[in-house]
C-alpha cells in the first residue's frame, strides 16, 4: 500500500533515443496506478503519435499565450520545438495522492528541482554512444538534420546526469525497469 496523502513526483531525463518513453511504458504496464504526464508540444506529430496521448500538440501562438498565463510548470525548446508541462493536472494528481511522472529534457528537470526541492530525478543512460545512435536511427522517425541535432545535444545531456538523484543505464529493459520500480518505491513518510 502506499502511503495516503500528498503524492510522489519524478522527473525523468535522458538524451534522445536512451529510451525513455520504452521504460516508462513498461513500468506503467508494472504500476498502472502511476500517472504520466502529458505535456504540450509544438513539434509536429509523428506517424502514430496520437493527440491528448503521448503530447497535445499546440500551435506556437497557443503555446506561448499558455506560457504567458503560468499555465505551465515548466517549460523549454529542445530540438528547435517548445515544451511544457501543464500545470493544473500535476497539481491535481498530486494533491490527490498519486504519484506522478514527468519524462522532460534538463532543463525542465533543473526547473522542476528549483521550485519542487522533493522532486526525484531520474536520469536514463544509454550503454554507449554508439548504442543510442543505433536506437536513434533504428526507431527510424527522425530525419538527418533532426538526427544530428539529438546527436550532438546528447554529449551535454549526459553531462548533466551527475546533478540527478538515480541513473539507470538502459542496457536490458527488464533491469532498467527493475531499478525504476525499486526507486519509485514509497519512501518511508517520517524520512
Ligand atoms: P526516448 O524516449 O528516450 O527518445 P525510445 O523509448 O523512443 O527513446 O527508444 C529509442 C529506440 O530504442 C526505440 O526504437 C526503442 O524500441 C529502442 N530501445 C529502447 N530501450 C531499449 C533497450 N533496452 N534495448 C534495445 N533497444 C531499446
Ligand atoms: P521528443 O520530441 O523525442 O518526444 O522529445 C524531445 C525531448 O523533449 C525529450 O528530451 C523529452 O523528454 C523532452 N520533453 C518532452 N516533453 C517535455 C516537457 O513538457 N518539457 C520539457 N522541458 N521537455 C520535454
Amino acid at each position: 500500500m502506499r502511503p495516503s496523502g500528498h503524492g510522489h513526483l519524478f522527473v525523468i531525463s535522458g538524451p534522445s533515443g536512451a529510451g525513455k518513453s520504452t521504460v516508462i511504458r513498461s513500468l506503467l504496464s508494472r504500476e498502472p496506478e502511476l500517472v504520466l504526464s502529458v505535456s504540450d508540444t509544438t513539434r509536429p506529430a509523428r506517424p502514430g503519435e496520437r493527440r491528448g496521448i503521448e503530447y497535445n500538440f499546440v500551435s506556437r501562438e497557443d503555446f506561448f499565450g499558455k506560457r504567458d498565463r503560468g499555465e505551465y510548470l515548466e517549460s523549454a525548446e529542445v530540438y528547435g520545438h517548445l515544451y511544457g508541462t501543464p500545470r493544473i493536472p500535476v497539481e491535481h494528481h498530486l494533491a490527490n495522492g498519486r504519484d506522478v511522472l514527468l519524462e522532460i529534457d534538463i532543463q525542465g528537470a533543473a526547473m522542476v528541482k528549483r521550485a519542487m526541492p522533493e522532486a526525484v530525478l531520474v536520469f536514463i543512460e544509454p550503454p554507449s554512444l554508439d548504442e543510442l545512435s543505433a536506437r536513434l536511427r533504428g526507431r527510424g522517425t527522425e530525419d538527418p538534420d533532426s538526427l544530428s541535432r539529438r546527436m550532438r545535444a546528447s554529449y551535454d545531456e549526459l553531462k548533466a546526469k551527475g546533478t540527478y538523484d538515480h541513473i539507470v543505464v538502459n542496457d536490458d529493459l527488464g533491469r532498467a525497469t527493475g531499478d525504476l520500480v525499486r526507486i519509485l518505491e514509497p519512501r518511508n513518510p517520517s524520512e
